[in-house]
C-alpha cells in the first residue's frame, strides 16, 4: 500500500532513482550530469553485492555516456570466440565464431564480476553527483492526495524520501512498479530461473581447454542440456573462474522433480561439457529469475511521477540465441534519466510529460529489438525447438558425416526424409516453425 503525504511537503531531491543495477547507475548519471539533485538507493552493502547473471556484458551503449570506458572497466576477458551449441543426451553440434577484431577496442561482449561491474558503474555515477545510498531498501511509494508518486519510503528510521520523480530501476521482482499499479499481472510462465555455479580453474588451463590466450575470453550459448526442463545453458570465461548455468522454464522446472543444481550436475557431466569443466572447484552457487517473455509482459512504463526501466520493466532480451540484459538497462536507464530530466525542465513530471521516456525507447534499440524479436522467446522455448529440433539436426549431421561402407552414401534429401519420419516432426510443423524463425530473426 502507497502512503499518501501532504501535498504542501517539498520535495528532498529532483529523483530518487531505485536500485544500484546498470539501469540504476546509468539513470542517475544522466540526471547528475544535467545539474538535478539525485539520490541513488542500494539495498546491499555496495552497489553490486546482491546482482548476479551469466558472465557477458556488450557496453557499447556505454561509449556516450563514458568514452573509452574500456580503459577503466573491470573487465575479466574480452569475448573473441561465440559458440552456440545444441546439446542432445549423447550429441553436440556446435557452430563456433571466432574474430580476432573482439579483442580491440571498441570491443564486443567482455566477461565481467557483476560485483566488480556494478560497483564501478555506480561508482562513476557518484563521481558525477549523485549521492550513493546502500544498505537502503525502498519499502513503499509515497503518493500525494491526487494519487502522484512523490518519493519513496525506505527502512531508515524517518525514511521518507521525497523526490518529484521517482525511477524504478529496482530489478526483475519490482515491488515499485506493481505497487503503482504498472502491472496488470505477473504470470509465472514469463519467467525463467537463472542458476549459475562459478568454477575455479587456474588461468593456463582455460586457455588451454578453450583456445585462447592473454585477455580472450570464449562464450557459449546452449539449447539442450537441461534434462526435461525447457531453457537452456551457459559456459564464459573469466580470467580464472568459468560461469556454468542454465536458465529454466518456471512451470516446467515446478512440473517435475528435478532440482535446478542437478539439472546443472547433468549439463557439466555431458560428454561435450564435461571436458572443459573437468577439475573445477565450486566457489559460488547464484540463482536469480529472468523476465523472459520480452515485449508481451512489459508494464506501463510512466505514471505521475515515476518511470520504470531495466528488469523491473522486463526489458532483458532473451531471445534463445541472445541473452542481453544489462545493456538494455543501461539503455533504458539512459533513456529514462533524459525523459526525467526533460520533465523537471519543463516542470512537468505527469504520465505525459514523462512519455519522452517511450519515445526514447522507440527509437533506440531497446524496443526496436524487442519488437522485432517479440516472437522468440515463445519460439525459442517450445518443446519442438526444445526437444524435437536438436535430436533431428544432430541426428540428420550424425548420419551425414557417419562412414557406412560399404553402404554408399545417401545423400542429403534421403536423410532429412528419413530421420523427419523418424522424429514424428510433421511437415506442417516444420514449415510453420521455418516462417515464424524467418520472421522472427530474419
Ligand atoms: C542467470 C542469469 C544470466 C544472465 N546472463 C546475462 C548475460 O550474460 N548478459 C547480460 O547482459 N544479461 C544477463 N542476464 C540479465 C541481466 O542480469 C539483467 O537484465 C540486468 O541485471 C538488469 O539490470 P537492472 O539494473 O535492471 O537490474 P538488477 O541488475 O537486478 O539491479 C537491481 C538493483 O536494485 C536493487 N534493489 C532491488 N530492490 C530494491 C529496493 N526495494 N530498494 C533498494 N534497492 C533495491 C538490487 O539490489 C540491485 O542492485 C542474466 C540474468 C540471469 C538471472
Amino acid at each position: 500500500m502507497s502512503d499518501t503525504v501532504a501535498d504542501a511537503a517539498p520535495a528532498d531531491v529532483d529523483v530518487v532513482v531505485v536500485g544500484a543495477g546498470p539501469a540504476g547507475s546509468c539513470a542517475a548519471t544522466v540526471l547528475a550530469r544535467a545539474g538535478h539533485s539525485v539520490v541513488l538507493l542500494e539495498r546491499g552493502p555496495f552497489a553490486g553485492s546482491k546482482n548476479m547473471y551469466g558472465g557477458v556484458v556488450y557496453p557499447r551503449i556505454l561509449d556516450q555516456l563514458h568514452p573509452q570506458w574500456w580503459e577503466h572497466a573491470p573487465v575479466q576477458r574480452w569475448v573473441v570466440r561465440r559458440s552456440t551449441m545444441l546439446l542432445t543426451d549423447t550429441q553436440a553440434l556446435t557452430v563456433d565464431f571466432r574474430t580476432q577484431s573482439w579483442a580491440a577496442p571498441p570491443y564486443n561482449g567482455a566477461t565481467a564480476y557483476r560485483p566488480d561491474f556494478d560497483h564501478w558503474l555506480a561508482g562513476l555515477a557518484e563521481a558525477d553527483g549523485a549521492q550513493l545510498v546502500c544498505a537502503t531498501t525502498a519499502v513503499g511509494l509515497l503518493r500525494d492526495e491526487a494519487g502522484r508518486v512523490v518519493g519513496v519510503r525506505t527502512d531508515r528510521p524517518d525514511g521518507d524520501l521525497r523526490a518529484r520523480v521517482v525511477i524504478a530501476c529496482d530489478g526483475v521482482n519490482s515491488f515499485l512498479a506493481k505497487e503503482a499499479g504498472l502491472y496488470t499481472a505477473t504470470d509465472a510462465a514469463n519467467y525463467t530461473l537463472g542458476v549459475k555455479e562459478t568454477l575455479a580453474l587456474p588461468k593456463e588451463v582455460i586457455d588451454e581447454r578453450f583456445g585462447v590466450r592473454d585477455r580472450e575470453g570464449v562464450d557459449i550459448e546452449i539449447l539442450g542440456g537441461t534434462g526435461g526442463v525447457n531453457g537452456g545453458g551457459f559456459v564464459y570465461t573469466n580470467l580464472d573462474t568459468l560461469g556454468v548455468g542454465v536458465v529454466l522454464k518456471l512451470p516446467a522446472l515446478a512440473a517435475q522433480s528435478a532440482r535446478p543444481e542437478q539439472i546443472i550436475a547433468g549439463l557439466k557431466e555431458h560428454p561435450a561439457i564435461a571436458p572443459l569443466v573437468e577439475g573445477g572447484e565450486i566457489k559460488e552457487y547464484s540463482a536469480h529469475l529472468i523476465p523472459e517473455a520480452g515485449r508481451s509482459m512489459m508494464p506501463t512504463l510512466a505514471t505521475d511521477g515515476m518511470l520504470v526501466a531495466g528488469d523491473a520493466a522486463a526489458m532483458c532480451l532473451a531471445a534463445g540465441i541472445w541473452l542481453e540484459g544489462v545493456n538494455f538497462a543501461m539503455a533504458s536507464g539512459i533513456a529514462a534519466g533524459e525523459a526525467a530530466s526533460e520533465a523537471l525542465r519543463r516542470g512537468d513530471v505527469s504520465t505525459a510529460g514523462l512519455a519522452g521516456y517511450e519515445r526514447r525507447l522507440h527509437d533506440s534499440f531497446v524496443l526496436r529489438d524487442h519488437e522485432k524479436l517479440r516472437r522468440a522467446p515463445a519460439l525459442v522455448l517450445s518443446d519442438r525447438v526444445q526437444h524435437q529440433y536438436p535430436q533431428f539436426v544432430a541426428d540428420v549431421v550424425e548420419r551425414m558425416f557417419r562412414v557406412d561402407n560399404p553402404a554408399a552414401k545417401p545423400g542429403l534429401n534421403r536423410i532429412v526424409r528419413e530421420e523427419r519420419k523418424r522424429s514424428g516432426l510433421r511437415w506442417r510443423d516444420l514449415l510453420r516453425d521455418a516462417i515464424d524463425g524467418a520472421r522472427t530473426f530474419g
